[in-house]
């Protein structure tokens, strides 16, 4: 090995297919190889002895074979081989299925190491799956210890990455070069980064573990930190931008609105108005939890724009949030004489062409649309408000790009992604915050249930009772996070057995991930129409996607979701005048489990909810960065992490005071770490 930049597939055992499953990972070369951290740690270095085993826990044993291995045909495509083994205390059997070649890996008397989860049933205990080393094996020194998990894709086995990732430590681990100046190293008390990422991957004690990730935790935290000063000291500038007036209609239109603004509602107008008034560019993030009612106020800003004689965007994640939103400002604004189009991928050439050149000769006054918005042949008279709506979705890059596009237009980006102030504050150091914190009147609160599987039955009884009654529903399939395809299988098994046992006599539809966009969004619009009474989806149905209609959201499998994708997803129901249910099915048994499930029961509110869940769920990414258009975090979680990044804070305006461009030798590492980070944001970061 020469460098840490060399491609995967120069490594000893990576052929195109594996090469395939790695880029799936995003990793490309070996850097990225060493930088994809173990998701978990499995503590093999107490080990136990047949007598002592537990039903249902996973261990590890030294054993002996004592006999030959066995095959039995279960099924057509189910072939069980059972190996019996032995130690001092007892018997046991090895269980391995469908793997015919394990029928010529053991030889009676062999000495294995083995590792996997404990049956026992009556006078029978079996170890299912196991993995299985040779003690004679030099590998298994390494595997009874305590061993990296890694998060993988299908087909790529945790065997085979280990031993890549054991192959790059003993061939290129000489590469490995520290770039965290001296001072800074000495001063936090981190271990190098060789030895970092050596015991991120093969740590030798919990306690070299701990010190390795907390080295690693820093270093991200410090580059995504010292990215964010970077950004922010350049928008900083306090742009001249739009002075928009006060316009007396503007008020007459609220007052004719078919509902009264929320006080939360009115103070987040208010400091919108304010911005916009003012000459300094508005560059404002507006936070709400799903219902909100966000979007009334963003229709209120356009509107004060147009009134201006200025020209407003809108831009939507998809089609048809960009056409729903379309329909609203529509009927809202047609009547006193506003031009609005809607300009998304599925519109008709010519149709196009026109609608462009209206909107370069100041025709239209409001666009809504998709990213096709952002393209370089939409070309504005006069744009004066940019508004992005779920802005999770659009990357940084966008956002700048959308606000190329005028003189300095005011920029508003919309999101119901609850997220804590402090840390809201920390990732948008560029934007002001406002919050909606507060549901419109009379909305029935969605009642949410947890029930276990045996309670199917009647859950789709009450959902029938539902759809007889009138309304809607959506059934929410277990999420799968290794493989798609896997998770698109198992929603049309779902979905056929449903339509044949229990909704023969209603029209029912299915919508997953392998399916065309096209194909998703017509469904959508036809489950909005009313034309499907039910919905068996996996994760895709649109965030934001407004079927008042709609009142039950059924989840199976709740136990694989995090709490603030489950509180996304109940937030598609309840969203008109009809009491609206969210019933979780849950198939898991440990405290933690049963303790998210009656957070969701206790609470509607996505803040609380948020807190609570992360509280809990300790390590993981509640969020992601990439939702915001900054670098991924690998190991940082930036709620559990507080204390760190506020450490990190302080070092890293040390360092920019010091040197503003990095161009000292001591930061020329950070440097480099930085740029190939933020790539996406370079010409923001001005380095
Ligand atoms: P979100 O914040 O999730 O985007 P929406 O803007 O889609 O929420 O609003 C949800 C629903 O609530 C819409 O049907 C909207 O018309 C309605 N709504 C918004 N504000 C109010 C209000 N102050 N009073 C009553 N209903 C409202
Ligand atoms: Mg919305």
């Amino acid at each position: 090995m020469e460098s840490l930049k060399q491609p995967v597939q120069y490594l000893k055992g990576v052929g195109p297919k594996k090469q395939k499953l790695l880029q799936r990972l995003s990793i490309f070369t070996v850097e990225d190889l060493i930088y994809t951290f173990p998701r978990e740690y499995e503590d093999r270095r107490s080990v136990k002895t047949v007598q002592g085993l537990v039903d249902g826990e996973k261990t590890s044993l030294y054993l002996e074979v004592c006999g030959k291995i066995q095959e039995k045909s279960i099924r057509r495509k189910l072939k069980i081989y059972t190996l019996p083994v032995k130690d001092a205390t007892g018997t046991a059997q090895l269980v391995f299925y469908n793997t015919p070649f394990i029928k010529q890996v053991f030889q009676p008397d062999d000495k294995i190491f083995v590792h996997g989860k404990v049956k026992i049933d009556f006078y029978t205990v079996q170890i299912l799956h196991p993995e299985y080393s040779f003690i004679k094996d030099e590998q298994h020194q390494a595997f009874q210890q305590i061993m990296p998990i890694y998060r993988l894709t299908e087909g790529l086995s945790q065997k085979d990455f280990y031993a890549l990732q054991k192959f790059i430590f003993s061939n290129g681990a000489t590469l490995i070069q520290e770039f965290l100046p001296e001072d800074i190293l000495k001063k936090n008390k981190l271990c190098s980064l060789d030895f970092a990422l050596q015991n991120i991957h093969f740590p030798s004690s919990s306690q070299n573990l701990r010190i390795a990730k907390y080295r690693l935790i820093f270093e991200e935290l410090l580059i995504l930190q010292l990215g964010l000063l970077l950004t922010k000291g350049q928008l900083d500038e306090n742009r001249e931008g739009i002075a928009f007036n006060k316009m007396p209609q503007l008020n007459d239109f609220i007052k004719q609105l078919p509902f009264q603004l929320t006080e939360s509602q009115k103070k987040v107008l208010e400091e919108i108005e304010e911005d916009m008034e003012s000459s300094r560019i508005m560059n404002r993030l507006v936070q709400g939890d799903v219902g909100s009612g966000k979007t009334i106020i963003a229709i209120i800003a356009l509107y004060k724009a147009v009134l201006n004689n200025y020209q407003s965007v809108f831009m939507a994640p998809t089609e048809i949030l960009a056409e729903q939103h379309y329909d609203t400002i529509h009927a809202l604004l047609e009547p006193l004489g506003v031009k609005t189009v809607l300009l998304s991928g599925s519109i008709t050439k010519r149709n196009k062409e026109k609608i462009l050149e209206e909107i370069e000769i100041g025709k239209v006054d409001i666009v809504v649309g998709t990213h096709a918005v952002i393209q370089d042949n939409v070309r504005f008279h006069k744009l004066g408000l940019a508004i992005t709506d779920e802005q999770h979705r659009f990357g940084v890059r966008q956002r700048v790009k959308l606000s190329n596009k005028g003189l300095n237009p005011d920029i508003l980006v919309m999101t119901a992604t609850p997220i804590p102030r402090t840390l809201a504050l920390i990732l948008y150091g560029d934007l002001d915050i406002s919050v909606i914190d507060q549901l419109p009147p009379g909305r029935k609160a969605i009642e949410t249930y947890c029930v276990d599987e045996n309670k199917r039955k009647r859950v789709y009884n009450f959902v029938r009772k539902q759809i007889q009654e009138g309304r809607q529903a959506y059934i929410v399939c277990p999420l799968i996070e290794e493989s798609e395809n896997i998770e698109a299988r198992s929603t049309v098994e779902l979905y056929e057995e449903l339509t044949k046992e229990y909704f023969q006599d209603m029209r029912v539809g299915l919508l997953h991930g392998k399916m065309k966009s096209a194909e998703k969004e017509n469904l959508m619009k036809t489950f909005k129409s009313g034309e499907i009474d039910l919905l068996v989806s996996t994760t895709v149905i649109e965030v934001g996607v407004n079927v008042p209609n709609a009142s039950v959201m059924v989840i199976e499998n709740s136990e694989r979701f995090g709490l603030a994708q489950l509180h996304q997803l109940r937030g598609r129901v309840g969203r008109g005048s009809y009491q609206s249910y969210c019933i979780l099915i849950n198939y898991g048994k440990n405290p933690i489990t049963l303790e998210r499930m009656k957070i969701m029961e206790g609470s509607t509110d996505g803040f609380v909810i948020a807190e609570k869940d992360l509280a809990l769920r300790g390590p993981g990414e509640f969020f992601g960065t990439r939702q915001h258009g900054l670098p991924e975090l690998k190991i940082a979680n930036l709620f559990k992490h507080i204390k760190i990044l506020h450490q990190v804070q302080v070092e890293a305006k040390k360092v920019l005071a010091e040197d503003p461009g990095l161009h000292l030798e001591k930061n020329k590492g950070l440097r480099r770490k930085l740029l190939e980070a933020f790539q996406e944001k370079m010409e923001e970061i001005g380095l």
